[in-house]
């Protein structure tokens, strides 16, 4: 074996089960557009799950690779200033994008649903159960309230939530383009500590959307994309 050949064999050894890392690339927008080099957001963390491994299973959980990396590091950093309160993700896009039903959107890697951070009746944070009966989550009916059965939605860590996305966002140097949360709830996100910063920095639409959003919180990242 000459040196060359010695060289790459080290190299091909090195690399062997593991594709090298590339930028995810989107396409049009979030309601007509495609991704290409998508990611998988991890199924679960310290203070962090999935909506069910069905849906993770069908690969119902990629997104762009920045958008990746923005909400495993404000579930990291939320995992330090809050350290009592857990989060559960839902439905993102497919590897390549492209027509998500039932969602509008979800397209291009960069919408992304949360489900709303609750607490039990002993006031201690939880995750609301997510499961086939329930349509992964997304049946599930909160009052104006933000009361379903014995949960409650913990708007202060909601609300941290969204704060912490639109700040480690700006680091990576995107922006957050808007989130989607029911009209009849959002005064309880501004009764929040955070209520002056969301109200300065966070686009939160007053318009009803197609679906309430009570169970569920839709935020749709702004990145530059390619034409479609
Ligand atoms: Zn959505």
């Amino acid at each position: 074996m000459n040196y060359f050949s010695f060289l790459l064999v080290i190299f091909l050894v090195a690399h062997s089960g593991s594709s090298i890392a590339r930028d995810s690339i989107c396409y049009g927008s979030t309601k007509k557009g495609k991704l290409e080099y998508g990611v998988k957001l991890p199924d679960k963390g310290t203070n962090f799950i999935s909506y069910g491994s069905f849906p993770e299973l069908s690969n119902r959980t990629y997104v762009h690779n920045k958008v990746k990396d923005i909400i495993v590091r404000a579930y990291n950093n939320l995992a330090s200033t809050r350290p009592d309160s857990v989060y559960k993700y839902a439905e993102t896009g497919f590897k390549q994008g492209g027509h998500f039903p039932p969602h509008i959107t979800h397209q291009n890697g960069l919408s992304v649903d949360f489900m709303v951070p609750v607490k039990n009746h002993n006031n201690v944070s939880t995750y609301f159960p997510t499961t086939q009966s329930n349509r992964y989550g997304y049946n599930v009916e909160f009052d104006k309230h933000g009361k379903y059965k014995n949960y409650s939605i913990d708007f202060e860590a909601l609300a941290a939530h969204i704060v912490t996305l639109d700040k480690v966002a700006k680091n990576h140097g995107v922006q957050l383009w808007r989130v989607l949360f029911s009209p009849d709830l959002q005064d309880n996100l501004y009764k929040t500590s955070y209520g002056n910063y969301l109200k300065n920095n966070v686009i939160i639409p007053k318009k009803e959307s197609w679906v309430r959003h009570d169970e569920h919180y839709h935020v749709d990242f702004s990145l530059k994309c390619e034409k479609l």
